[in-house]
């Protein structure tokens, strides 16, 4: 017996149907559609702290949180009182302004590996000239990545690995070139055999990594794995890039870099860096930094790159993580995961944290790569995922996603989503 149709949902299925007549699928990004776990989207209203209001007047405990931007929770007041403020001196100048300097300096103090950044409007376009830079620092063309990690909708990393390890990827999506895709090579994560034959083989530009994986689920980096790729990056004369878009800011104040003590010489961010309005960065060594125009010779630009009331919601929200949040944050999700691997303990389920995020895994041992992922239950997950929206409890509609923990969550909103996460998998099993 499923729950989820004890949800009002008529407001949410007229909006639904208009929107599938006027947007590709009805929505704007594919995840939220939520065909993976077999049902329609519902349409939000509003948020507030830890909890989301659809159209038809249901609440939900929210675990997705904007997919991670919404560190400090929704409408967080301070948040909100700094783009009101940044408001009301007007909506963009296309001419610099302080909060650029401000929001810079937070990310420069932050990260050690930072000595400047240049903002954009999105994590797309922040790996986007993280790898154009890397090609003009060291003219070379291929990128490595690994498998079951996302660095945004760009042609060259929208691809899969080709037949056998260390062979040119092929295009993950219509409508890319095979030329542009084949420009790239794709491994296993935590194998470092198969990095190193790739590095040896193709002498790439770059590795880029998600240092945290999150995007195939939570997948950490196994004990050194990290510091093997850089290792066989300055063997190699490649760049190594870290895609912080979700990691930076929220795994620790200095992000993936500061967790795990390996820099890299590019970082890009995104989700927290902007509070919930669209950013994105690339940060790394001056001298490699100044490559980018109008001081060096890599072309980058956008017309609303540094938005003033972007800049003031990343701002305010990165003043608000303190030690003290970060504290918060990693007990909140150390709770609800200690208490989510109890009442998933009679099924084969495992949970996999990793501070400020984690993932219900429909198989028994935690996975180390996207193959693994792949072998989850997916038709038990999807049962799950749907009996827990209809306990009013919010979860990414997908295996292959991270929850997304906020200061915002605390021991009511976990008591909550455990207890519906029990009645949840009976019904998943
Ligand atoms: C979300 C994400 C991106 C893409 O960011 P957008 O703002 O959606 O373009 C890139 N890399 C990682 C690791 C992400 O999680």
């Amino acid at each position: 017996m499923e729950t989820a149709s004890a949800l009002r949902q008529e407001r949410s299925k007229v909006l639904y149907a208009q929107a599938c007549q006027l947007i590709p699928g009805g929505v704007n990004s594919p995840v939220r559609a939520m065909r993976q776990i077999g049902r329609e989207p519902l349409f939000i209203a509003r948020g507030e702290g830890a909890y989301l209001f659809d159209v038809d007047g249901n609440r939900y405990i929210d675990w997705v949180m904007s997919w991670g931007p919404l560190i400090a929770g929704h409408r967080h007041p301070a948040v909100i009182e700094a783009v009101e403020e940044a408001c009301a001196a007007g909506l963009t100048f296309g001419a610099p302004t302080e909060r650029e300097v401000l929001l810079a300096r937070e990310v420069v103090e932050r990260v050690p590996a930072a000595d400047a950044v240049r903002m954009v409007c999105s994590g797309t376009e922040a790996v986007m000239t993280a790898l154009r830079l890397a090609r003009a620092a060291t003219g070379r063309e291929t990128v490595i990545k690994f498998a079951g990690g996302y660095h945004g909708h760009i042609d060259q990393l929208l691809v899969e690995a080709g037949s056998g390890l260390a062979t040119a990827a092929l295009p993950a999506s219509a409508g890319i070139p095979t030329a542009v895709a084949s420009q790239t090579v794709v491994v296993p994560f935590n194998d470092p055999a198969a990095l190193a034959e790739a590095v040896e083989r193709f002498a790439p530009a770059a590795v880029l990594v998600e240092p945290l994986p999150a995007n195939m689920g939570v997948v950490p980096p196994a004990e050194g794995f990290l510091a093997t790729i850089r290792q066989l990056c300055d063997k190699a004369g490649a760049l190594l890039i870290f895609d912080e878009v979700i990691s930076g800011f929220r795994v620790a104040r200095g992000g993936a870099v500061e967790l795990y003590g390996v820099e890299p010489d590019l970082i890009t961010f995104g989700k927290v860096i902007g509070g919930g309005l669209p950013v994105g960065a690339v940060a790394g060594r001056r001298a490699l930094m100044e490559r980018l125009a109008p001081v060096g010779d890599v072309y980058q630009a956008g017309t609303l790159a540094g938005n003033p009331l972007a800049m003031a919601a990343g701002l305010a929200t990165l003043q608000l993580l303190d030690p003290a949040a970060y504290a918060t944050l990693s007990a909140v999700t150390g709770a609800l995961a200690a208490q989510l691997k109890e009442v998933a303990a009679p099924y084969p389920v495992c949970v996999v944290e990793a501070p400020g995020l984690l993932t219900v895994f429909f198989r028994e041992e935690p996975p180390r790569n996207l193959a693994e992922v792949q072998g989850c239950d997916l038709e038990a997950f999807a049962r799950f995922a749907r009996a827990m929206l209809g306990e009013g409890v919010y979860i990414p509609p997908s295996q292959f996603e991270a929850w997304f923990p906020s200061l915002a969550h605390g021991e009511r909103e976990i008591e909550q989503t455990v207890a519906a996460a029990r009645r949840a998998l009976r019904q998943a099993f």
